[in-house]
């Protein structure tokens, strides 16, 4: 374990009885009447909850700001005020970084989802300009409808926001062709913890003046400033999509798979999902009325999308590219979408794992990366060791394989209480981080480190880096008025 930080530790928000009428007029001044409540209102309540609902939150106050200088002036009041703030997208992260579970009466929430303008596409440079609470999907709609690709894409795109995208550097189905988040950037507009506004929405591709303040507030969780605005890079948009469903007959085997089409179709291949048998049962429980697109007899399916401009002949690729590994042994059997409806029956497969899992109620749930070349022994190894240790549980392993990233699950027996279920998650989530840090790997792939995973974080990381982190955050935000108990204590 590594030392303790004590030098550079960020300072506790001081302690200040606030009074929530006062508190409240002054951001109803800011923001209007209709757009701040106490934390008590129901109006707040979605906004004190996270995704699953298994948390409950308390705040001062919830405010909406519908622009930048709304941002900077409720950021002012609140670090003159001594009262903190947490930034809030679509809330939909999944390791409670936008909850304030620890700061009750000194902290407020701060949404974004009044701040949904898309500013400019600027067709020539292949980017647009666009407000930090806009939803990821309006993004990619809005880019399609102008004949471009906005590659993120990932389950919850019809509620998160860029905002929250961009402070958790989100990855999802498409990073192993377009990268994740951080590479979709190519500026920021940021209200810094002292209510001042970094401008950089220039949308240049080259900008080697120095370091690249920006990257900081990439996959940051709001702790060092609030995203208010982002320029895009953008992706000519796929004439030709093809999706199919493989089995195989092991995730060696998916591995090996992969490893061919990245040789032999470069980078067509967009997305390339691991969904194990039990994963595809699982998620028929949330499409009781779909009929499985192919016979589940085998170990393990992995669901591609190859993707590519007019003139590249995507299907002819990809059905030879089956064929050569048909005859190699390693693909069992195929189903290739004809429609755009049949593609969209596949996806709906892989997104219903996550609503299947919830219908099973308080699971344990993970997101950790390993190498690529030793996702095949990790998952098995991760799945016996819970398998032992949950006999009655169901382990489920899958994900973007070809990004080294895996969720391995557990859901317990439907009779468990909800204590056996909090000890069932406890003593799993040590198992699977002493399982992934053993094979060199990270305990949080995609979903960040919030207030869920900040223990583990500060177990493993990497002293110097830590301490790194501990002195930028102080001298960013000396009072820690910025999300504070997420990410760093
Ligand atoms: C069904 C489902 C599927 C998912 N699949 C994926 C996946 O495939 N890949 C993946 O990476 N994630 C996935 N997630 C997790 C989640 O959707 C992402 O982390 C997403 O990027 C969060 O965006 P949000 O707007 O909901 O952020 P929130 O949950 O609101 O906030 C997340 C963090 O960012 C901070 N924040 C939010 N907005 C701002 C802002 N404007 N400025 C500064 N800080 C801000 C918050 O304080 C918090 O720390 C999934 C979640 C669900 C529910």
């Amino acid at each position: 374990m590594n030392a303790p930080v004590s030098s550079s530790a960020v300072p506790e928000v001081p302690v200040k009885r606030h009074d929530v009428a006062t508190v409240l007029e002054q951001l109803r001044r800011v923001v209007g009447d209709d757009f701040a409540w106490s934390g008590g209102d129901t109006k707040a309540e979605p906004y004190l909850r996270d995704w699953h609902g298994d948390h409950v939150a308390a705040a001062l106050a919830v405010v909406m700001p519908a622009t930048t200088a709304q941002v900077q002036a409720v950021v002012r009041y609140c670090a003159a005020q001594g009262v903190a703030v947490v930034p809030q997208g679509g809330n939909t992260g999944l390791v409670l970084g936008a909850l304030p579970l620890d700061t009750g009466d000194r902290v407020i929430v701060l949404g974004l989802g009044r701040m949904n303008a898309i500013r400019h596409i600027d067709q020539g440079n292949y980017s647009m300009t666009v407000e930090s609470g806009c939803i990821l999907q309006t993004v990619q709609e809005a880019a399609a409808t102008a004949g471009f690709l906005f590659p993120v894409s990932l389950g919850a795109e019809g509620s998160c926001q860029i905002g929250g995208n961009i402070s958790t550097n989100a990855g999802g189905v498409n990073v192993l062709r377009y990268g994740m988040m951080r590479e979709q950037i190519l500026g920021l507009e940021v209200v810094l913890p002292d209510g001042s506004v970094m401008h950089n929405l220039k949308g240049l591709r080259k900008d080697n003046r120095g370091v690249d303040v920006n990257q900081l507030f990439i996959g940051a969780e709001g702790v060092l400033g609030i995203v208010t605005a982002a320029s895009l890079r953008l992706s000519p948009l796929p004439q030709n999509v093809v999706t199919a469903l493989l089995a195989l007959n092991s995730v060696d085997d998916a591995v090996q798979l992969y490893l061919q089409a990245r040789k032999r179709c470069g980078d067509l291949m967009t997305a390339f999902e691991l969904m194990p048998q039990n994963v595809l049962t699982l998620a028929q429980e949330a499409l009781p009325d779909t009929v499985a697109p192919m016979s589940l007899e085998h170990s393990t399916y992995v669901l591609v999308e190859f993707s590519g401009a007019e003139l590249v002949d995507v299907a002819g690729i990809l059905e030879r590219f089956l064929e050569h590994v048909m005859e190699d042994g390693i693909l069992q059997d195929a189903v290739i979408a004809h429609s755009h409806a049949q593609a969209a029956t596949l996806w709906r497969y892989r997104e219903a794992v996550n609503e299947a899992q919830a219908l099973r109620g308080l699971h344990l749930r993970s997101d950790v990366s390993v190498s690529i070349s030793r996702m095949a022994e990790f998952i098995e190894q991760v799945e016996h060791r819970l398998q032992e240790a949950f006999p009655n549980s169901l382990v489920v392993g899958y994900g973007h394989i070809g990004d080294g990233n895996v969720h391995v699950n557990v859901l317990p027996p439907a009779d468990f209480s909800t204590a056996q279920r909090l000890a069932l998650i406890d003593a799993g989530s040590s198992l699977i981080t002493e399982c992934v840090m053993a094979f060199d790997g990270s305990f949080s792939a995609e979903h960040g480190v919030g207030r869920l995973k900040k223990s583990t974080f500060n177990h493993y990381a990497d002293a110097a880096q830590r301490d790194v982190l501990h002195k930028l955050k102080l001298c960013v935000d000396p009072k820690n008025i910025m999300n504070p108990g997420c990410l760093l204590s």
